[in-house]
């Protein structure tokens, strides 16, 4: 159990297609305790194992009181709209609308290598589809129409420009954590 590095946007293996998990071990169960504790650490509400340097298809959520990790996961069915303001831990400071089902239906194996079945609806969906995304090398702002994407990464490359490609998540003051 380890809290690891988030890469961030320009770091390579954000851009891989992460790879099926064939058995769910040991190696597997301790790859998703990391994702639990880095995503603590961050204050995020998901978290892929690409955003922490492994391009394997592994990601934990942990959004409106629900908490779970999805290995091999799928969404089997997707239905309304919604357009809400994202971002991500691999793009700090970068926020913007995207447009997303707003109800998906989600198959995937537990850390257990049980399989699951998940009707999420609003944040939980959102967070799900986000974290799928990064396992097939996809960000947020590919969801953006070309200018919005091209304005905010020029911006955010300004401000960030000379910045490491992987940054140690920061730790929440007590305080903030209401
Ligand atoms: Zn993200």
């Amino acid at each position: 159990m380890a809290i690891r590095d988030i890469h961030i946007l320009g770091s390579p293996v954000l851009r891989h297609r992460a790879e099926e998990i064939e058995t769910v071990d040991d190696e597997v169960r301790a790859l998703v305790e990391d994702l639990f504790d880095t995503m603590a650490a961050a204050s995020g509400v998901g978290l892929a194992a690409n955003q922490i340097g492994v391009a394997r298809r592994v990601a934990v959520i942990n959004a409106e009181g629900q908490t779970f990790a999805m290995i091999n996961p799928r969404i089997v069915e997707a239905d309304g709209r919604d357009s809400t303001e994202e971002g991500c831990l691999s793009i700090p400071d970068a926020f913007a609308e995207v447009a997303r089902p707003q109800r998906i239906v989600l198959e995937a194996l537990n850390e257990d290598g049980e399989p699951i079945r998940m009707d999420a609806t609003a944040l939980v969906a959102r967070a799900v589809q986000h974290e799928l995304d990064h396992l097939d090398g996809v960000l947020f702002i590919d969801h953006l129409s070309p200018l919005k994407r091209q304005l905010l990464v020029s911006r955010w490359k300004k401000d960030h420009r000379n910045e490491p490609l992987t940054r140690t998540p920061r730790l929440e003051e007590p305080e903030e954590t209401a």
